[in-house]
């Protein structure tokens, strides 16, 4: 047994925190059932059916490494069939009354909100984030994002006022494994607002929530073939992006993959939407309230285990409170607890997978190699499972890998500047284009700075934060096209 913490403290000056001195919380591990089943199927047509060749293959905890859950691979042929559900589904779900599609979103959002817990504790198991996270955050936002469609679908004139506002048919929508059931929310509940009908394919990582969901449109019953979920491989993505009946692609995922999708569908006359990469930067300057900044850092980059298109990756900082911001920062990061991602208590959980962890640090030892220097959070790692301590990069130069690529991990690249003019010049040096965040006690340097940053998103004195109204994307390689917002409804409409 440890001292108490008092009797400890009294014999070390030192003014930052030692690693034993984290307040020992008892377990709190949020205890609802997930209810996974051993095995599920493609959802197509309505209906659970197995793959057309009948293989299978595994989700994985990231916590625990242990199997979670057994699902169908689907193929082309499984691809073909959920595209003709969503073909034949789509002239009686495009001409119903928009009130009538909007009753069938507002069930299903309040079906979620039912199942909250359920679907928390399923997310947290699947892609290894902390309970806090998915109960606080992935759940409500989705819940949220079906119910802001929902009051939507009977509004579509009011999209452009004057004109005439259509679906554009069937959907092809793929997902990455950071967000798996918001994402599944930002892509299905506009695309059915407007009157499309989907089909999905989540990352195969985290495709639990998305059979789940499977089940729920099927007690909203939902008519069948309006939302089509085939769970498989990348490959299976490219097939449902290729197909002939597929009139609109919606991607999110990575910039690499999003291009290779770009060249396979070019000519194809679909309408798409990119939601791609990321290497925000999360600019502080010397007036503003650094508190407060501190926490929007460790928010910016901390969140989801650093798993964020939008994540403040590289911190730039002005000269004149660097080390101070620094050195609070590093306090901070002490005190964060990385371990069980279902205990209440957890900040960080564990990386998606095996792979990602190691890619991740594959960059920790690329910034090293190049000079940056590494300073990481103390952490006792679990027995089993993916995990990486907050990490945190100075001295680091804009040609460092660490400045230039997304990391999407917990690691932090700090950057330094003296005026306005650098700030802005820096944070634009990148190939993306997705988000940033400005800290100031100004409010003219926060509207200079909100059209100078060549950055989709602007986060004024806050970090990562999100609503169903605000339309969110990118520019340069973070893609293209909104979701959310009626820039994002827009996207699954065609206008005449
Ligand atoms: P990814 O490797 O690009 O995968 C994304 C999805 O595409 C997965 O479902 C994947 O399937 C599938 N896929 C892979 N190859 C494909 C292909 N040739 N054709 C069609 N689909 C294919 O990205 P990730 O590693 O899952 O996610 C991380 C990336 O997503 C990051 O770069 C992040 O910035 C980005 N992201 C962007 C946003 C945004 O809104 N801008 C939001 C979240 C994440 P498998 O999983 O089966 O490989
Ligand atoms: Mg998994």
């Amino acid at each position: 047994m440890a001292p108490p913490a008092s009797s400890r403290r009294s014999r070390r000056p030192a003014p930052e925190l030692l690693f034993g001195d984290l307040w020992p919380y008892d377990p709190a591990p949020e205890t609802a059932d997930p209810r996974i089943r051993a095995e599920y199927d493609l959802f197509i047509g309505g209906r659970f059916v197995p793959a057309a060749d009948g293989t299978r293959f595994t989700s994985i905890n990231p916590a625990t490494e242990r199997p979670l859950t057994e699902l169908a691979r689907g193929g082309p042929a499984d691809v073909d069939a959920a595209c003709r559900a969503a073909a034949s589904a789509f002239p009686r779900w495009s001409r119903l009354p928009g009130a009538e599609r909007g009753k069938y979103l507002f069930r299903l959002a309040r079906l979620l909100q039912d199942r909250a817990r359920e679907f928390a504790v399923a997310e947290t198991m699947d892609n290894g984030k902390p309970i806090r996270e998915t109960r606080d955050f992935d759940v409500p936002s989705a819940a949220a994002h079906f119910f802001y469609h929902a009051g939507w679908a009977d509004k579509l004139a009011y999209l452009a006022p004057g004109r005439t506002v259509a679906p554009l048919g069937v959907v092809g929508q793929v997902i990455p494994w950071n967000f798996p059931l918001l994402m599944l929310a930002w892509k299905i509940a506009p695309a059915l607002a407007a009157g499309n009908c989907v089909v999905l394919k989540p990352a195969s990582n985290t495709p639990l929530t998305a059979v789940k969901l499977a089940e729920l449109l099927q007690e909203a019953e939902l008519p069948p073939g309006v939302v089509n979920i085939v769970t498989g491989p990348g490959a299976t993505g490219a097939h449902l992006l290729a197909h002939p009946l597929v009139s609109k692609v919606a991607f999110t995922g990575s910039t690499e993959v999003g291009k290779v999708i770009l060249r396979s569908v070019a000519g194809a006359g679909k309408r798409l939407t990119m939601e791609l990469g990321g290497k925000a930067a999360n600019i502080v300057f010397a007036d503003a309230p650094l508190d407060q900044a501190v926490e929007g850092i460790v928010n910016g980059i901390f969140f989801n285990q650093g798993q964020v298109c939008c994540a403040g990756s590289r911190l730039l900082v002005q000269e004149s409170v660097a080390e101070r911001v620094v050195a609070q920062l590093r306090r901070r990061l002490r005190v964060l607890r990385v371990g069980d991602p279902l205990d209440k208590n957890t900040d960080l959980g564990a990386i998606v997978s095996r792979e990602q962890r190691d890619v991740i640090r594959g960059y920790l030892r690329a910034g090293v190699a190049e000079g940056a220097e590494l300073w990481q959070a103390p952490f006792r790692a679990p027995a089993r499972g993916f995990y990486v301590p907050p990490a945190v990069f100075t001295g680091v130069t804009q040609s460092h890998r660490i400045a230039r690529e997304e990391i999407f991990g917990p690691v932090l690249s700090v950057l330094t500047f003296r005026t306005v003019e650098e700030a802005v010049e820096k944070a634009n040096n990148t190939p993306y284009g997705l988000s940033a965040g400005v800290w100031t006690d100004k409010g003219s340097l926060i509207l200079r700075l909100a059209t100078e940053l060549r950055a989709g998103v602007v986060w004024a004195n806050t970090f990562n934060k999100f609503d169903p109204a605000s339309p969110f994307g990118g520019y340069k390689e973070s893609g293209f096209g909104r979701e959310g917002g009626r820039h994002g409804l827009l996207d699954y409409c065609a206008v005449a």
